[in-house]
């Protein structure tokens, strides 16, 4: 076994510095701040998984968000993306306030697991297949660890296609919104539209198609209804 607990996994994470490229980046990000984060201490280093060690739902990202979870060192957190995504948890009951906007804001998962299967944030959002290879070491070890996770939630088709690597699924399932995968021991995927803004203000996921997607995913867990 990789890690045999979430905190020994943790920390192997946040020590991780195999992507050369990703660490540079990672640390360049916290060097030239955005203006509206001048002064900010960045974390600027793998971003680990967060939520209820008991989740039957796992959110899947891509990759870790320079000035979002790279600045505040939580997955989701601290930009627009975790705004939308994380109001909608706390609408499904997974989530206990909508926010998520810094480390020890209170924010408290309930049924639900939040990671990026990339945990450094890669230049233009785009990390190379061999960093993603790299990566999804910590993508298996968590989900060995999960043991509850039953929906894998797929936000965009790169999440998808790194959660159909590590189901080993040949030929890769094509990703669509609401498309549902079955997948070994039992478990679940089930694709959603990233809620980044260029979808969210575009209108390609709005706020019910994003509720649609979690309670289908908290009943598919068997997690209780809010
Ligand atoms: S992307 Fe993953 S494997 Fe690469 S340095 Fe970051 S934590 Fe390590």
């Amino acid at each position: 076994m990789f890690a045999r607990s979430l905190g020994e996994l943790e920390r192997r994470v946040v020590g991780c510095r195999l992507c050369p490229r990703l660490v540079a980046h990672r640390e360049h990000a916290a060097a030239h701040p955005r203006p509206a984060f001048a002064g900010q201490d960045y974390w600027a280093r793998p971003v680990p998984g967060f939520g209820d060690p008991g989740a039957g739902v796992y959110l899947l990202g891509l990759a870790t968000s320079a000035h979002g979870g790279n600045r505040t060192g939580r997955a989701f957190t601290g930009n627009a993306t975790a705004d939308w995504l994380v109001a909608a948890m706390h609408r499904a009951g997974l989530a206990n306030q909508p926010t998520s906007e810094h480390r020890d804001d209170g924010l408290r998962l309930h049924g639900a697991w939040m990671a990026s299967a990339v945990r450094c944030a890669p230049p233009h959002d785009r990390p190379t297949s061999d960093e993603r290879r790299a990566c999804a070491r910590y993508l298996d070890a968590e989900l060995e660890l999960l043991t509850g996770v039953r929906v894998i939630v797929c936000l965009g088709a790169l999440a998808w296609n790194a959660a159909a690597a590590w189901a080993g699924l040949r030929p890769r399932p094509p990703f669509g919104h609401g498309r549902e995968q079955s997948v070994s021991s039992g478990r679940l995927l089930l694709g959603c539209y990233h809620p980044s803004p260029q979808n969210t203000r575009t209108g390609l996921l709005t706020e019910p198609m994003l509720d649609d997607v979690l309670r289908r995913a908290t009943a598919l867990a068997a997690l209780p209804a809010s």
